[in-house]
């Protein structure tokens, strides 16, 4: 008997029939190629439906030009789209999963830099302050969009695909018709709700027409606009009924959150730091809703599930009839055969930091992933526990953060003899401090998961060992690998008073007295964590930034949320402000705007967030004593554990 009846019953979407109920929303990869599905989204999905999900929908595919944006959008308008989907299509069906394809048309949102086109929108509304002003949609561009999602729907069944999902959320252009923050006509398209739903509901209307009553199409909807005068749960508990009253629908896939350069952009990727329960709700409202208007369509539920334990429960309790899985799905593509298998504790964790998803996207760049390195790489990277060495050697790891705790597990499963030494008594390097930081912890499961890989494949972990030639030479391993990290460095002022360090502070927040001064020079995470800790801990905290952003090196996904919460805390935040002295009372602060200095009274302490010193003697060292060594993370380059998991993990692959 499964532990999993519910997540693993089999379930139909119309007359499409799934082997189970886990599947993987569709979410932007950045794969696309000449606005064209890739080699690499190929890979990217065979891997998820080999692992086991039942249904795999693919990531917006635009249609039309004026909505395709950075390069790496798909073009599911253009008929050169058919061959390359349609190998997609048989690499997933081949697995035993079913390939939806999202269509939409992102409206306001798109950066028409791109491919110089205009963006659309029901109104000539900003989404947000950085964004351009988009172009009011006139009756004639509506027809246009109608007739681009059905020739892109058209085009993707042509290609062999399980069925449409239309995109009727998240804030693109029909929830932007649909949203009274973003739609202010005063035709038969604005005004009312029902004139708000007009356009959607002709756009919904068409594609199902085009693709007939036998083929699989549902929507996708935000049930909760988290917007200031937008849609809410009441709004949408009305709205999607009616959709489903004129249009047949084989699915509902409820979401929330609308892309608007506010609080609502940090819910739809939720980090560490929010707690995802609210969201639960929101399916479970639109379902009920629907069963109430006599509607027994699918709903499915999505956002921050992370094992098939939870999705189990979320079905059972009667909330959803499936669950997605996006980011649990990018961190570890096998998280339905482990759980069908029973080896649940194997599943590499999602740690919801956003570093390697979220961030990568906004930069427009491909998709990775902080705890998986091969994800999106699943083409051209090697799967550690399949690619035995040719010559297994004896490999010595210095250092037991995430760089050196992922390169000794990989080189380990490839079959080397693996030893990891630790000057601390403790494992996990720089992440200790993370136990001080408010709503950081889950990053910890990070080197839980490291530890378990270890321990599985017979790492011998050696801690409270100072490395040095002599004990290096003594060990006579083959290879050895430094990742020794970077140790903190300290602001200097004159009459030599200096200031904290972070570590300093989150060790002993009692040092910092009652007013602090928080020199931002890193604008990571840690910095951010760090102001939010101390003003939790009752001190008034005042960040001082020597450039004009603020967390200029995190994605807005989560600092939207972050800046929310240290606004409640009342941290005041100081930009283009450098802190040249403190006396230990007054600070004098130059304004880089004007280059003029001011005298600001009243500072208990100054902490310094600052990036850290690379403990590179270990180097030198063995360098000077001819013997060969390979550096990764931070002991190279003070960075984050990112660029410190990927290092080890390629290293632990190369050897
Ligand atoms: Fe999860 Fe972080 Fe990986 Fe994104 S980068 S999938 S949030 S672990």
């Amino acid at each position: 008997m499964s532990r999993y009846p519910h997540a693993f019953a089999p379930v139909t979407l119309g007359r499409l029939a799934l082997r189970n109920r886990i599947f993987v929303p569709a979410h932007t990869t950045n794969f696309g190629r000449d606005h064209l599905p890739s080699d690499r989204h190929l890979e990217y999905h065979r891997a998820r439906a080999r692992g086991g999900v039942g249904l795999v929908i693919f990531e917006s595919i635009r249609v039309q030009r004026n909505t395709v944006g950075r390069p790496q959008g798909v073009a599911g308008y253009d008929p050169r789209c058919i061959e390359p989907f349609a190998r997609i299509a048989r690499a997933v069906q081949a697995e035993g999963a079913k390939l939806l394809g999202q269509v939409i048309h992102l409206g306001r949102q798109i950066e028409g830099e791109w491919e110089r086109t205009v963006s659309w929108g029901p109104s000539p509304v900003r989404w947000s302050a950085t964004s351009q002003m988009p172009h009011a949609m006139t009756r004639a561009d509506m027809d246009v969009v109608i007739e681009s999602h059905v020739r892109t729907a058209r085009n993707l069944l042509e290609a062999g695909l399980d069925g449409i999902e239309v995109q009727v959320g998240h804030g693109h252009l029909l929830q932007q018709f649909l949203s009274p923050a973003s739609n202010r006509r005063d035709d038969d398209y604005g005004g009312s709700a029902e004139n708000r739903l007009r356009f959607p509901l002709e756009v919904v209307r068409a594609v199902r027409e085009a693709v007939g009553p036998a083929v699989c199409m549902g929507i996708r909807v935000s049930a909760e606009e988290y917007l200031e005068g937008g849609l809410g749960l009441d709004d949408m508990r009305a709205v999607v009924p009616s959709i489903a009253a004129a249009v047949p629908l084989d699915f509902v896939n409820v979401s929330h959150s609308a892309y608007h350069g506010s609080y609502s952009l940090a819910t739809q990727m939720a980090d560490m730091n929010i707690d995802a329960t609210p969201f639960r709700a929101l399916p479970t409202a639109i379902r009920e809703s629907l069963r109430a208007a006599g509607h027994a369509v699918p709903v499915m539920a999505v956002c921050k599930f992370r094992t098939v334990g939870e999705a189990e429960a979320m079905i059972a309790g009667g909330g959803a009839d499936l669950v997605g899985l996006a980011r649990a799905h990018l961190a570890d593509p096998d998280l339905v055969r482990r759980a069908a298998e029973g080896r649940e504790e194997t599943q590499r964790p999602c740690i919801g930091c956003n570093q390697g998803c979220a961030t990568m996207l906004e930069r427009n760049l491909p998709l990775t992933c902080l705890v998986n390195p091969r994800g999106g790489r699943e083409g051209d990277m090697a799967l550690a526990e399949a690619s035995p060495a040719e010559t297994p050697r004896r490999v010595l790891v210095v250092g037991g953060g995430p760089a050196g705790l992922e390169a000794a597990w990989v080189a380990a499963a490839r079959g080397h003899r693996v030893t990891l030494w630790e000057r601390d008594a403790e494992l996990g390097g720089q992440t200790r401090w993370i136990r001080a930081m408010p709503h950081r912890a889950d990053f910890l499961k990070l080197i839980d998961y490291q530890l378990g890989q270890c321990r599985r494949h017979q790492v011998r972990l050696e801690t409270g060992k100072a490395a040095d030639v002599a004990a290096i030479r003594a060990q006579g391993a083959d290879v050895t690998i430094l990742a020794t990290g970077s140790r903190p460095t300290r602001t200097a002022f004159a009459g030599g008073r200096a200031a904290l360090t972070m570590e300093e502070a989150l060790a002993e927040p009692a040092r910092c007295g009652d007013t602090v001064a928080l020199i931002d020079a890193i604008g990571e995470w840690s910095s951010l964590s760090l102001a939010e800790h101390l003003a939790l801990a009752g001190r008034k905290v005042t960040v001082f930034v020597p450039v004009g952003a603020y967390s200029w090196r995190t994605t807005i996904y989560s600092t939207f949320a972050n800046r929310r919460r240290l606004r409640d805390l009342k941290v005041k935040l100081a930009l283009l402000r450098a802190v040249r002295d403190w006396d230990g009372t007054t600070l004098t602060v130059e304004d880089l705007s004007t280059g003029e200095l001011e005298r600001l009274g009243g500072y208990t302490s100054v902490v310094a967030a600052q990036y850290n010193e690379a403990e590179a003697g270990l180097q030198q060292a063995l360098t000077a004593a001819k013997l060969p060594w390979r550096a990764i993370g931070d002991c190279l380059a003070p960075r984050t554990a990112l660029e410190a998991v990927y290092e080890g993990h390629e290293l632990g692959l190369a050897l």
